[in-house]
């Protein structure tokens, strides 16, 4: 049932509203098309929260929106959306405009290929869409926008609010389960997880996002989270990377840990996650986490190679040393032992070439901070990844891994003058 909320019930402040969003929204409804701001966003301005990022929904298809503007880009094979893009370089936004999808035809696309039972009787009625091994070209069947909520995940993602008149559209009741602090799925829980596997992390997600304002996990949602486990098999590996990465990395990591751990899925997800979970508690790992949430918090950029670096630096250094005892030269050793520790942990993923030489880098200027003397210490400085590596040394200093004074030694090197520099090396000796 459609229910139209006016800002006197939802509250939502127009002022937090991106001006970029309201552009496309604009521009869209001057073209004669409906718009809205939809999902995360409505979702954040409800709770008082900054969204990381704004969506708009719209019944334009994807060429209609991209004619009406001067940078916009279709992208997406299976589902097609549209880039809007403001700004240059580093200030540079992206407005994702999609369309308002069919239910049936989501679902369905996201079954198919995630290796479930679809009954034959749906897959042959939707034939034009199906390949030859049942998996979905195009994802590209468009729908009224009540089917557009209907497909989304949890009730207060699926809101729809439109600036020009402030009001949010609400199919699910969505802001009823706001004000009541629940994050419940929309429709039976059981085939939604069943329909895309990937819903339980994002359960988990949500549940470690929104604990601090006041929600739980409504107990229809969460109980059948357990038993549907085993489905997330059948996800391909890189998605369950990219998963996992938003766990970790979009400021509340050792929420989400808390809540793999009380929601009983602290095993099972995926390798590389159970590790984390395991080890969220030993101090180097923990103090990761918490600087990871502390920097998303100020707005700091992240990246996955840091945060791994920490989780898998056990790892090396026992692979390390125990070249040494086997009488192995130190720098051949540690490498040797950062190609076992990938080979062992990180699985195909996108971008592993990348994230692997940036982890690699950080750990192979560990052993060189410790040598402050000739050219070494410049060369260090004056590396692209330096300053990785540093807040590596620090966090490695801060749990008494290494001297303090290494640290703040470094700390200093780096912004001293050359004069200065020269001092500091001499007193090192
Ligand atoms: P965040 O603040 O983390 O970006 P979000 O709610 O915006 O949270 P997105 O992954 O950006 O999450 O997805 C945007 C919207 O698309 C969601 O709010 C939801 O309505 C819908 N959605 C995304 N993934 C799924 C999914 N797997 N199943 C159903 N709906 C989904
Ligand atoms: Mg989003």
């Amino acid at each position: 049932k459609r229910e139209e909320v006016p800002a006197s019930v939802h509250g939502i402040d127009p002022e937090l509203v991106d001006r970029r969003a309201l552009d496309v929204v604009e521009t869209l409804q001057d073209a004669g098309f409906e718009a809205y701001i939809v999902g995360g966003a409505v979702r954040d301005l409800l709770l008082g929260l900054r969204p990381k990022d704004f969506d708009v929904a719209t019944n334009a298809t994807p060429e209609q929106v991209k004619s009406l503007f001067r940078r916009a880009f279709i992208i997406g094979k299976r589902f097609r959306i549209v880039h809007v893009v403001y700004g240059r370089g580093r200030e540079n936004e992206v407005i994702e405009v999609s369309t308002f999808r069919a239910f049936l035809d989501n679902s369905l696309a996201e079954s198919v290929s995630g290796n479930e039972r679809t009954s034959k009787a749906a897959l042959a009625g939707m034939k034009h869409a199906v390949d030859a091994s049942g998996r979905v070209l195009r994802d590209n069947v468009w729908g009224p926008q009540d089917q557009d909520a209907t497909r989304r995940d949890f009730t207060i993602n699926a809101m729809y609010y439109d600036p020009a008149t402030q009001i949010v559209v609400d199919y699910h009741k969505g802001i009823q389960d706001a004000k009541k602090r629940v994050l419940r799925m929309i429709g039976d829980a059981a085939t939604r997880y069943r329909e895309d596997p990937v819903r339980i992390i994002r359960a988990v997600r949500f549940a470690a996002k929104l604990h601090d304002v006041g929600f739980k996990l409504e107990p229809k949602t969460a109980a059948p989270l357990i038993a549907s486990q085993h489905l997330l098999n059948e996800v391909p590996q890189s998605r369950l990377f990219d998963e996992m990465l938003k766990l970790l990395q979009t400021g509340h990591a050792l929420a989400s840990v808390a809540q793999l751990r009380s929601l009983g899925l602290d095993r099972g997800i995926y390798p590389l996650l159970d590790v984390v979970v395991e080890r969220a508690d030993h101090p180097f790992v923990k103090a990761a986490l918490a600087d990871t949430d502390r920097r998303v918090g100020e707005g700091k950029p992240v990246a996955p190679s840091f945060l791994l670096a920490c989780v898998l630096w056990q790892d090396v250094k026992q692979g390390w040393e125990q070249r040494l005892q086997q009488r192995q030269h130190s720098f051949p050793a540690l490498q040797d032992a950062i190609d076992d520790v990938f080979n062992q942990r990180i699985g195909d993923v996108s971008g592993r070439g990348k994230l692997a030489a940036d982890m690699r880098e950080i750990w192979v200027m560990q052993p060189r901070f410790e040598k402050r003397s000739g050219a070494t210490p410049l060369g260090l400085v004056e590396q692209a990844r330096f300053r990785a590596g540093f807040d590596f040394l620090r966090l490695r200093a801060d749990v008494g891994e290494v001297e303090e004074g290494l640290a703040n030694w470094w700390q200093e090197f780096q912004q001293a003058d050359d004069l200065r520099r020269d001092d500091l090396i001499a007193q090192a000796r």
